[in-house]
């Protein structure tokens, strides 16, 4: 393998990327760069994902490239979301630390014009664009790309899919003909290759694919589920893994926002990214996912790339996409940077033969695994509650005040029972949620069950049970019902439950969401002359904010443990304390007794298990006072 100098790149440039780690060229730079620092290089167009390091292979060279005596813009590199724009942009500003003069500038839709006309006057030797804001800027006259060297298409699939083909098309017919064209691409579908053939000469074709290590180091799994309990799987999954940090891919804008409110409602840290948002309102998410205050983003595929984060645990597919080479793309977004990642499909039953085309496409086996149980959810939270109080750092002064009286109220608890009752307080809400949920890898006609299960509350998220006075001597039936539900409420894909009908009246569930909405226009509504009458059934499922569900605060206290104190502990500077206090109210001096047995089995004593616990649980709230008496009531009463 050459190096960096080996290649060509120049002192400047070699000082500052070794600040930034580069050792040695990543594959795409040992072919790209080359070229693009001989005067007679190729056109290329190179099959490469994200994180393979292809910014650095044509960032390099260009920097090199620019003339610093002409004023005029040199190199325009094009891609489609402004997170990336902005990114590369960034890096290549990065690389050139050590040369001055060089000016690199940003141009993307959805921020101020008129910034970025000012900062293109001021000199833009390299642009970096999205290709709407770059055609706009040239309409005006303020790019002028007539006598640009090189042209690089970042991520020409996606553009295309973004439906920038007119776009690119009308910027590349403004080039020169004798420019150096370089197009990347994470696949190659035809499109791409027609812009390919028409703009580029001679190209050199390259794939660095598979040579991208993050691709090794990502696992793939499978669940598959009946159609309508994705969205059950999709919590199991998220709850059998409590420091998940993923992404979670849909299809569609609005598939995207209806599964980040359910989790959101839910009591999940997780939010929305997609196309219908302002670029300001997806600064916030991006900006909230960065830093960790959330741990699940929910995207669809365009708005998701250019997300350039490199440890995600996890990428989850609540849908497979339609074209199956996008699934390379989103597994490629975790195990990045030398990281493993697991990428995990919910696959409908129907869907078997896709998963074996991707398995081809992927050169890797998905482990087929059945979704957790109930039983096996909660074990693995229980642990973590476990672990999460070991770890917690425990001598906090604020609780040591309270020790004396906590211990009081306490001293009729031995050891094991103490730390039953502390677990139980995070413990118990998860375990009400789980307990007698269904296995939702077992048959779907399995419908007792399945009813049992709403009946009890447990696991009928998002369905409504509804009462309605006609049946079947009204000629009514599954197929009537589920017509007058779409044709009333005027919405087409209404998920409908389980239906039960009698002779003179009928039970149904549908979709909590459309509760009222059905509650409104069915009570409106005649049935061959006889007035509606639709009630929602006292037999129903308990409602979304009731019951098995988790309300948003009880949620807190399973969240994401090692995220919440990642922020630290935001009641308590832990700085400031000081140490030894706590041994003050130990209980050596207690009276010994049957409970003695269980100290001798950890070398914790008593004060520290308290101690440890409250921190947990404190550490979640802002008020101390107030955390320390409702953790006291929860302990007694549990
Ligand atoms: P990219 O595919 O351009 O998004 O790059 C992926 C990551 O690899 C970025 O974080 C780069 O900073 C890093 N990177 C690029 N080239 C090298 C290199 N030669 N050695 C180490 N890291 C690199």
């Amino acid at each position: 393998m050459k190096s960096f100098a080996e290649i060509g790149i120049e002192k400047n440039i070699l000082k500052a990327i070794e600040e930034l780690g580069f050792e040695s060229p990543m594959p795409v730079q040992e072919k790209v760069i080359p070229q693009l620092l001989n005067d007679e290089g190729n056109d290329i167009v190179a099959l490469a994902q994200t994180g393979t390091g292809k910014t650095a292979a044509f960032g390099l060279p260009l920097l090199q490239r620019v003339d610093l005596s002409n004023k005029k813009t040199q190199h325009v590199i094009i891609s489609p979301t402004r997170e990336l724009c902005v990114q590369i942009a960034d890096d290549i500003k990065s690389y050139s630390k050590y040369e001055s003069g060089i000016k690199v500038v940003a141009v993307f839709g959805g921020a101020s014009i008129d910034h970025q006309v000012k900062a293109i006057k001021r000199g833009a030797h390299i642009i970096s664009a999205t290709p709407g804001r770059l055609l706009d800027l040239i309409n005006r006259r303020v790019i002028d790309l007539r006598e640009i060297k090189t042209v690089v298409l970042d991520e020409a699939d996606e553009m295309l899919n973004m439906g920038f083909r007119e776009d690119l098309e009308d910027i590349l017919s403004d080039t020169p003909a004798e420019k150096q064209t370089l197009l990347f691409s994470a696949t190659m579908p035809r499109e791409v290759k027609k812009i390919a053939d028409k703009f580029m000469n001679n190209a050199i074709e390259f794939t660095v694919g598979k040579k991208n290590a993050g691709a090794d180091n990502v696992s793939h799994i499978c669940y598959s589920v009946h159609a309508r309990d994705r969205y059950l799987a999709l919590k199991r999954i998220v709850d059998f893994n409590p420091d998940i940090y993923g992404i979670v891919f849909c299809r569609t804008r609005l598939e995207t926002q209806d599964i980040a409110s359910k989790l959101m409602n839910d009591g999940y840290n997780a939010d929305a990214i997609h196309g219908d948002l302002s670029q300001a309102q997806r600064d916030v998410v991006m900006g909230k996912f960065r830093t960790k205050h959330i741990s699940l983003l929910v995207a669809t595929d365009v708005a998701a790339r250019g997300i350039d984060i490199n440890d995600l645990t996890h990428v989850i597919n609540y849908n497979l996409p339609d074209e199956l080479e996008i699934y390379t793309h989103r597994s490629g977004r975790t195990g990045r940077a030398g990281k493993s990642g697991i990428s995990i499909i919910i696959s409908n039953l129907k869907e078997k033969r896709k998963i074996s085309t991707i398995e081809k496409k992927i050169g890797k086996k998905i482990e087929h695994l059945p979704v957790p149980l109930g039983k096996e959810i909660c074990k693995v939270q229980l642990f973590h509650v476990i672990d999460r109080m070991e770890k917690v750092a425990a001598d906090s002064v604020e609780i040591d005040e309270f020790l004396p009286e906590i211990n009081k109220k306490l001293e009729w608890l031995d050891r094991d029972e103490l730390i039953k009752k502390f677990v139980s307080v995070e413990f118990n809400r998860f375990s009400d949620y789980y307990r007698n949920t269904a296995d939702l890898n077992k048959p779907t006609d399995d419908r007792k069950s399945r009813r049992e299960e709403r009946s009890r509350g447990g696991n009928s998220e998002g369905y409504t049970r509804f009462f309605l006075n006609l049946g079947s001597m009204d000629n009514l039936g599954p197929a009537d019902l589920i017509g007058m539900v779409n044709d009333l409420t005027g919405v087409r894909d209404i998920q409908i439950g389980e239906i039960d009908i009698k002779k003179s009246f009928s039970f149904f569930e549908v979709d909590s969401e459309f509760k009222d909405q059905l509650l409104d226009t069915f009570n409106k509504a005649e049935h061959k002359g006889r007035k509606i009458n639709l009630e929602i059934s006292d037999r129903a499922a308990k409602p979304q904010s009731s019951g098995g569900r988790r309300r948003s605060n009880d949620r807190k206290s399973f969240s994401r443990g090692g995220r919440s104190s990642d922020r630290g502990g935001k009641s308590f500077g832990r700085g400031d304390k000081p140490s030894g206090g706590s041994k003050s109210y130990g209980r050596s001096d207690k009276p010994s007794g049957g409970s003695d047995k269980s100290y001798g089995k950890s070398d914790k004593s008593y004060d520290e298990v308290i101690t440890q616990a409250v921190t947990v649980e404190v550490e979640e709230k802002q008020n101390v006072n107030l955390a320390v008496v409702q953790i006291i009531e929860e302990v007694n009463s549990t």
